[in-house]
């Protein structure tokens, strides 16, 4: 693989214009280079701090619960601010794609909590086990009761990796195992496995469930990616790689899922629909489908990329807080109006980031726009006021094609391509996009987590 600097020094056209046009690439830039501020000015105040004696509590210290804390923070004086969550590790997931594919290493990916709790908000390191919202309580897996007026709740979902028979995700890196969702180690894990089988190519299977996921658009980057590599170390023609969605399409916007599957009917892989996996034999390398008429087919293969089902964390799914009627109720989504965000029974409540039950937007993009919209309308609220903001539902993701390409894909709630970038087109290869998820992504990242964008 050819090394940052030089892999940066081939010029081609969408470098040309992105170094002519590098100044206007708003607002990652400005949102990268916020990131560059020191802490004491990221942490001063705001200048008209609320005061305020409530009890506000966090469920989660991913990118949600953090981007939430450190707003809260700067923008309120006397408020006692908590955040459970027993993870120590912070994980850049956005990153995961490009670990597991032989981009990055992964310590790229890893950071730690306690750098990015502000100082004077207090971190509970323990998982929240069961909710009261009658009682504006909650408890934790100590056996602490603790009590909020007000709460954020930002824990993310769960991998259903059990719902596969015979999945084990220890196993991910051996016998041509991948699944880049579960952790830094399997993505790793999951280019050990990749690396490998392109030295010979076979039989590759890609696989899609039919829930909703967190960043919906990494099985199909995987899929990308793995074609590019075979290509790469000259194996394609000795490989076949088949899609296998449960689904009726791949991506839930139109026009994305059309653009995807016309090239990669150009790159030769197709897609097998409304195939679910369903059990898996690691050590035989076989997978097994089950199809609508309730037939179960089976495949081997000698690589395979595995991605769960997903759902609310059982402690979400299985309390009062869960969406109780349609699409929403089955996964357990927390149940939130999707423009203000606030829970639809339990006003003193809101949902960021991946729990929440709206139709698409699973992303950090999306916490980026969603997190100075929950602030502000738990501030409104904090006030008597009623919601004052609404999100759109936005979300992005730059889908990778190959090294040095990437599509910069932006959409509102509706399925409506947004794009905020007037250099990048959503629809073509582009090399800023590329850079974008290679270079300033990170610390756009990070700048959220911190509240400053
Ligand atoms: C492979 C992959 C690729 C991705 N690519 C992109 C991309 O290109 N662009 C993009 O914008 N997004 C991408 N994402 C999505 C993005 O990373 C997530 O949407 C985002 O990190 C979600 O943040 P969150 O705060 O909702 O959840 P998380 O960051 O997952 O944090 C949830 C936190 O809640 C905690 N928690 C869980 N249960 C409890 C409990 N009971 N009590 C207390 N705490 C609890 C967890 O320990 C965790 O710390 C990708 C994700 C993955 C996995």
């Amino acid at each position: 693989m050819a090394s940052d600097e030089s892999r940066l020094s081939h010029p081609d056209p969408s470098r040309r214009q992105f170094l002519k046009l590098g100044s206007t690439l708003l607002p990652f830039s400005a949102v990268a280079s916020s990131a560059l501020l020191s802490t004491a000015q990221a942490e001063a105040p705001a200048k008209n701090q609320q005061k305020t004696r409530a009890k506000i509590v966090i469920i989660g210290s991913g990118l949600g619960g953090l981007a939430a804390a450190n707003r809260l923070h700067r923008e309120l004086d006397g408020a006692k601010i908590t955040i459970i969550d027993r993870k120590q590790e912070h994980n850049y997931q956005p990153g995961y794609t490009l670990v597991a594919t032989g981009v990055w290493p992964k310590d790229k990916v890893r950071d730690r909590n306690r750098d990015f709790i502000p100082s004077g908000v207090e971190w509970v390191q323990e998982m929240a086990i069961e909710f009261e919202p009658e009682q504006n309580r909650v408890r934790t897996e100590s056996g602490k009761t603790i009590e909020y007026d007000y709460m954020i709740v930002a824990l993310g979902l769960q991998l259903n990796y059990g719902a596969i028979e015979g999945m084990d995700v220890k196993a991910i890196g051996d016998n041509g195992l991948g699944s880049v969702y579960y952790s830094p180690d399997a993505a790793e894990a999951t280019w050990k496995a990749m690396d490998q089988f392109r030295q010979k190519g076979g039989q590759a299977i890609m696989t899609l469930p039919n829930t909703f996921l967190k960043c919906a658009g990494a099985p199909l980057k995987m899929t990308f990616m793995l074609d590019s590599r075979l290509r790469e170390a000259g194996s394609r023609q000795a490989s076949k790689i088949d899609f296998y969605s449960a689904l009726k399409n791949i991506f839930s916007v139109k026009v994305i899922n059309d653009e995807v599957l016309k090239r990669w009917r150009g790159l030769d892989i197709p897609v097998n629909f409304e195939h679910q996996l369903t059990a898996i034999d690691i050590a035989a390398r076989k997978a097994s489908f089950s199809l609508p008429n309730g037939q179960i087919e089976q495949r081997e293969y000698d690589f395979i990329h595995v991605v769960p089902p997903m759902s609310a964390p059982d402690v979400i799914r299985q309390s009062v807080l869960a969406s109780t009627e349609g699409v929403m109720a089955k996964g357990g989504w927390l149940e939130v109006d999707k423009k203000t965000l606030q829970h639809k029974r339990f006003p003193n409540i809101f949902g960021l980031g991946d729990i929440n039950g709206t139709p698409r937007g699973k992303t950090a993009a999306t916490i980026k726009k969603s997190a100075p919209i929950v602030v502000q309308n738990l501030l409104d609220v904090m006030a008597g006021k009623s919601p004052s903001l609404e999100f759109d539902g936005y979300t992005s993701c730059p889908l990778l094609l190959r090294e040095g390409a990437a599509l910069l894909i932006e959409f509102d709630g509706d399925g409506n391509l947004t794009p905020s970038l007037p250099m990048i087109e959503p629809l073509q290869d582009s090399w800023m996009a590329w850079l974008m998820k290679y270079r300033l992504l990170k610390p756009a990242y990070l700048s959220v987590l911190k509240g400053r964008v």
